[in-house]
């Protein structure tokens, strides 16, 4: 059993949002800390009157003060407390896991299935996993050997190399933890469909998995045989591959990472379809999409998965309008009646938000515009109701007339 070696008391008022199953400390909510807690110690949280909160894990060095872990003051922290929340998370995923069709999904996703900090993806045989806190990160070993007890994994691979880690004091550090390294070209199944993963160098832990719901969209023949469709942003060609597979016509593949490009043109030819009709333009989305404009060029479907524009609410702004450039980059190039796969990343554009950037795009565009379907990420990726900051992805289908 951990030992809690300090205590946060909170400055008077600021108690409700812990009450009510918040999870983060801020530092601005904390009067003080008595005993002595070492980075990543677990504390015990009270309110200014002196009730008992909650526990959570500490870190001086963020502004996020602690993480709570437990509302119990009866539970305490052990080994068993650490197993029963992995076990928790997994079992949440049995559907996912009996699914023969698919063998890659996120299984642990950090604060919305109580474990702060920490985030597990399973590709294949294989777990990918990042810290993203210290708290976690002192744990790790503790963490990887449950992991390795319950799911027998064939390897076990850290990609703890985000930037959010330098907000806890921590540097970035990938490598393998446990078994066999995964091979750099990996594959994976989704839906039916193969994709070589690179976990050592790709994006995040190596594939966007929270977009699994809406890249299955595209498998319905009736919306894309035979269309024209643009995929800007397209990374390793996930949303190309469905469409491919529901016999699009031309698939015009936009990134600025050339490898990733290449990636994509493989991924293709790796689930059989030979199409040498694909283009796979490289360079910056905004001046590629208006060299395109220029060109006269006009497509049937327009797919934008941007990366993540907003990283503080000082640039919130500013990238609302990269946003709103984009979405009428994509909306002209869109023909009459044409469909826009549109995405946000940003946890800081709420749904609205973005509706309202779509609306200020449509506005300018001169065309009607309208929203068809609302997307999220998927269900592996779930939104525990009292940390609502985890419902970062979202996404409109308009037709665009
Ligand atoms: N839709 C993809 C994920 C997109 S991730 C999927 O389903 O897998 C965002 C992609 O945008 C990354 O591949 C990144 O290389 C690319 N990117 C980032 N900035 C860009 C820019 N300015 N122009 C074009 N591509 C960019």
């Amino acid at each position: 059993m951990e030992r809690i070696t300090g205590k946060i008391v909170l400055r008077t008022g600021r108690a409700k949002p812990i009450k009510n199953r918040h999870p983060w400390i801020f530092s601005g909510a904390v009067e003080r800390t008595e005993g002595n807690p070492g980075p990543g110690d677990l504390v015990s949280i009270h309110d200014h009157g002196n009730n008992y909160l909650a526990i959570g894990y500490y870190n001086p060095a963020s502004q996020i003060l602690a993480r709570v872990l437990t509302w119990d003051s009866v539970r305490a922290i052990d080994e068993s407390f650490w197993r029963e929340r992995i076990k928790t998370a997994v079992k949440g995923r049995a559907l996912l896991s009996s699914n023969n069709a698919t063998d890659s999904f996120r299984l642990i996703f950090a604060e919305s299935d109580g474990l702060p900090g920490l985030i597990v993806d399973r590709y294949g045989e294989y777990l990918v996993l990042q810290c993203l806190t210290l708290g976690i990160d002192q744990r790790k070993e503790m963490l990887v050997q449950m992991l390795v007890d319950l799911l027998k994994p064939v390897g076990i691979f850290e990609r703890s190399d985000g930037k959010v880690r330098k907000k806890e004091g921590l540097s970035k550090i990938a490598g393998l933890l446990h078994g066999k390294s995964p091979p750099v070209n990996l594959i994976i199944k989704e839906n039916g469909r193969q994709f070589l993963v690179d976990v050592h160098h790709g994006h995040k832990t190596g594939f966007y998995l929270d977009q699994r719901y809406n890249r299955a969209l595209l498998m319905q023949p009736k919306l894309v045989a035979r269309k024209s469709l643009l995929n800007v942003f397209s990374y390793t060609g996930g949303f190309s591959v469905y469409a491919a597979s529901a016999e699009a016509g031309k698939i015009t593949n936009v990134d600025s990472s050339i490898p990733v490009l290449e990636l994509a043109e493989r991924n293709i030819a790796l689930n059989g379809f030979n199409r040498s009709e694909d283009e796979y333009l490289a360079g910056d989305a905004f001046e590629v999409l208006r060299h395109l404009l220029d060109n006269s060029q006009d497509y049937d479907i327009v797919i934008m998965d941007p990366p993540k524009f907003v990283h503080s609410r000082k640039n919130l702004t500013r990238a609302s309008r990269g946003y709103k450039d984009l979405n009428l980059l994509g909306m002209r190039l869109l023909c009459r009646g044409g469909l826009m796969l549109t995405f946000s990343c940003s946890g800081l554009v709420s749904e609205e938000l973005f509706q309202r950037i779509i609306f200020a795009a449509a506005l300018d565009s001169g065309r009607d515009v309208q929203i068809i379907q609302r997307l999220g990420q998927s269900s592996d990726h779930p939104v525990a109701v009292t940390f609502p900051e985890a419902a970062y992805l979202k996404g409109f289908i308009c037709r665009v007339w």
